[in-house]
């Protein structure tokens, strides 16, 4: 049942987006380093042009940066149509909580996270808490998250740093969060992003492998990558770009296989045929909150429940 409501879901997604595509006119964009490609985004250029682009990525030949900056703001507008829901997937509720969840994510899932931290903030709610339990009781707390050990003296060691160095509280600067231990620019860019609405490119293992099919870059590291993507967009862009990125690895670009057949993006995409290109088999990769597969977070926003997205099952429960 699952499958055949994503099936549905996903057609219906790529005829919004072909529907608009056909019925209006790409936005410009304001950022003055978007100004060759803005311009040849102005009425007048059509479908026609934007499958010449498309073409041109796919079969592999030389893109321009204009081209390319079109090509890659343009994705992430229509992935911004297809999950306006977009949202960081872990469940927190201040800035303590989103950084301890995050360098708890590492090496498992988001739900398996958002699964595991409501016994451990309502054990230890502070900083103060946290760096002051016994460590076997926090173990046996995160043991559902793998690594158990060592993310029990990462955590601790991040709240003992946050009491002693800053007063308890997270700090919002990224040469502060970056000297935490345990806390890489991976996990202060969600924090920044997510926790204080400060512009910030999460690269994590979708963010990598999506980029990378759609020749947004070739670089393998990091740092690079988000050097590299970042110049793509206006930086008021990147946090909502990563969740954009994000939600549409997990959903439909997976890593194994992704959903070509059933993608609203394929023609701007390079990397169209990578994965099951026929439609009625793709349809059924997909893991699509609107297909009525539960999402990552126990508590969405209510935009997400809006969309018909269904909130993740407590730990045992599915
Ligand atoms: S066309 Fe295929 S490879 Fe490209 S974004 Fe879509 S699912 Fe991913």
């Amino acid at each position: 049942m699952p499958a055949k409501k994503a099936a549905d879901s996903g057609k219906a997604a790529v005829k919004k987006v072909a529907a608009k595509r056909a019925a209006t006119k790409a936005p410009t964009d304001k950022a003055p380093t978007d100004k060759d490609a803005a311009r040849k985004d102005a009425p007048g250029r059509g479908a026609a042009e934007k499958d010449a682009v498309s073409r041109s990525a796919a079969v592999g030949k030389p893109e321009s940066r204009t081209a390319l900056v079109r090509r890659a703001r343009r994705i992430n507008r229509e992935l911004a149509e297809i999950y306006p829901y977009a949202h960081p997937e872990l469940d927190f509720e201040n800035p303590f909580q989103l950084v301890v969840a995050t360098v708890l994510s590492a090496q498992t899932t988001d739900l398996r996270v958002n699964q595991t931290t409501p016994a451990l903030f309502a054990k230890y709610p502070t900083p103060e808490d946290l760096a002051a339990a016994a460590p076997e009781e926090v173990e046996e707390i995160l043991r559902p998250t793998g690594f158990f050990r060592a993310k029990t003296k990462s955590v601790m060691g991040l709240s003992k740093a946050l009491v002693e160095e800053f007063g308890g509280e997270v700090p919002g600067r990224l040469e502060d969060l970056v000297k935490l231990p345990g806390v890489g620019r991976k996990t202060a860019f969600v924090v920044l992003g997510n926790a204080f609405g400060r512009p910030g490119i999460t690269v994590d293992t979708h963010f990598q492998r999506l980029v990378r099919r759609w020749r947004w870059t070739e670089a393998t590291e990091p740092d690079k990558i988000e050097a590299a993507v970042g110049a793509l967009f206006p930086k008021s862009d990147w946090t909502m770009l990563s969740h954009h990125v994000i939600f549409h690895g997990r959903r439909i670009c997976h890593a194994r296989k992704p959903a070509c057949g059933a993608c609203p993006i394929a023609p701007l995409c390079p990397a169209y045929g990578e994965g099951e290109t026929d439609p009625e088999k793709a349809k059924k990769l997909l893991k699509y909150e609107k297909g009525g597969f539960p999402g990552q977070r126990l508590n969405p926003p209510q935009s997400y429940l809006d969309a018909g997205g269904r909130p993740a099952p407590p730990l045992g429960a599915g």
